[in-house]
């Protein structure tokens, strides 16, 4: 199946797609039953060096741009398996390459590169405030040469398969701030030094086979040196790791779809019943083809918002536009790939309704649909805000 992004980093692409071989689904579908993590996969990827692809090449990375990073996303899904494992760390290092300051990166982007350190955690959202960003209450007070972090986390992910986690907490008060987006700073927090020592993680069992967790901090004292960038200017800082982030998921989202739709179209070809096969009837088809398309275009805007990323232009339109519609596309693929495998869509041998419940989780997370339909209202038709 030709598809749009084909003939971009056909080296990358070939490459990973040889490395995911070595991961059919049988082993993803092993990880998912034991609700373990892919560690042999993750490890794989980071030894090829895959998951330094954004670590500029004077920090022992590869010195890619976002366009390849989500190619190799892409590959992930599409061979079976789920980025979600490791995803965290390709957009966290934009934050960290783009914000943080020379001894930062020194201090960590080589020992990441070399598969040392994990960078894959990042933590923003908290139960009281949901969407709400800005209405945080996880603070963090500077004392000395210390910052002192207290409040609670929820959906905090790979924590148990990280080192370092990007924090987001409050360090001005939000009614002593002309904007509720200032007072807001980020932090690299050492889950090795803070994990029993102010912050302690509770696991959250969840619908998809995914390591996120609960959060709790109480006078956690990090280094007055982990502060990332300015003061204040937090949320601007992570914004740069949340457009990645989104258009990183369309990526992985239209791998999915492109898997699901070569999973139906191969299935609906074979399957015989009413002494044809089941692909021949149009009320099979439609849905198949429709899906196809979807995914084609979601895939377009994907690469618009590659190219705008990796100019370092505003591209927050395009990273919610290119994610709300990869995302869509690849549930409707989803859902025409589980309906025309029958009964057998429900079977885990299948892997459908596990590559199902996987895709699913991008219709909320890490923004809902609903948030993206107002993100464009407002910033890009100039609607009235509606929160
Ligand atoms: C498996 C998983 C992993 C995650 N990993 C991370 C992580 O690593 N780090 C992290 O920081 N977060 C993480 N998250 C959190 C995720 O980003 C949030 O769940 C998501 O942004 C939605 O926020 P919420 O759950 O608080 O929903 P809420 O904000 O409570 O919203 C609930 C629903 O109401 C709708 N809604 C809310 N306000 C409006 C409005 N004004 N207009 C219309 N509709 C509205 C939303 O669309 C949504 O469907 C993860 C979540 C999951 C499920």
């Amino acid at each position: 199946m030709q598809t749009v992004g084909d003939e971009a980093h056909p080296e990358i692409r070939a490459a990973v797609r040889a490395l995911c071989a070595g991961f059919p689904p049988e082993y993803h579908r092993r990880v998912d039953a034991g609700r373990a993590y892919p560690e042999a996969f993750v490890e794989a990827l980071t030894r090829a060096g895959w998951m330094a692809a954004l670590i500029p090449e004077q920090y022992g990375g590869a010195g890619l741009g976002l366009a390849e990073a989500s190619v190799i996303m892409e590959e992930i899904n599409r061979s079976g398996g789920n980025s979600g494992a490791c995803h965290g760390q390709m957009y966290n290092m934009t934050t960290l390459v783009r914000h943080g300051s020379e001894d930062q990166r020194r201090r960590y982007l080589p020992a990441i590169a070399a598969g040392e350190l994990r960078l894959q955690s990042m933590g923003v959202t908290e139960p009281g405030a949901g969407t709400d960003t800005t209405r945080i209450r996880t603070t963090a007070i500077r004392r000395g040469d210390r910052w002192v972090i207290n409040g609670q986390k929820v959906w905090i992910s790979r924590i148990q398969h990280s080192d370092l986690m990007i924090l987001l907490a409050r360090t001005t008060p939000l009614d002593q701030v002309a904007k509720k987006s200032e007072g807001l700073s980020i932090f690299i927090v050492d889950l090795r030094d803070a994990i029993g020592r102010g912050l302690s993680v509770r696991p959250i069992a969840n619908m998809v086979n995914h390591e996120t967790n609960e959060l709790f901090f109480d006078e956690l004292e990090i280094p007055a040196e982990n502060l990332i960038g300015e003061e204040g200017q937090g949320f601007r800082y992570i914004l740069t790791g949340l457009n990645a982030e989104r258009v990183l998921i369309a990526a992985e989202c239209i791998g999915d779809g492109y898997w699901f739709i070569d999973k139906v179209s191969a299935y609906a070809s074979e399957r015989q019943v009413f002494g044809r096969p089941i692909g021949q009837n149009q009320g099979v088809q439609f849905p198949i083809a429709e899906s196809f398309i979807e995914v084609e275009a979601a895939n377009l805007m994907r690469w618009e918002a590659c190219r705008l990323y990796d100019a370092g232009r505003p591209c927050g339109a395009q990273a919610n536009m290119a994610k709300y519609l990869a995302a869509k596309a690849s549930w409707e693929a989803a859902n025409a790939c589980i309906q025309f495998h029958g009964g057998f869509g429900f079977a885990a041998e299948y892997d459908v309704e596990r590559k199902f419940r996987e895709t699913r989780l991008y219709q909320v997370a890490p923004i809902s649909t609903n948030l993206i339909l107002a993100y464009v209202a407002e910033h890009v038709l100039g609607l009235p805000r509606s929160f």
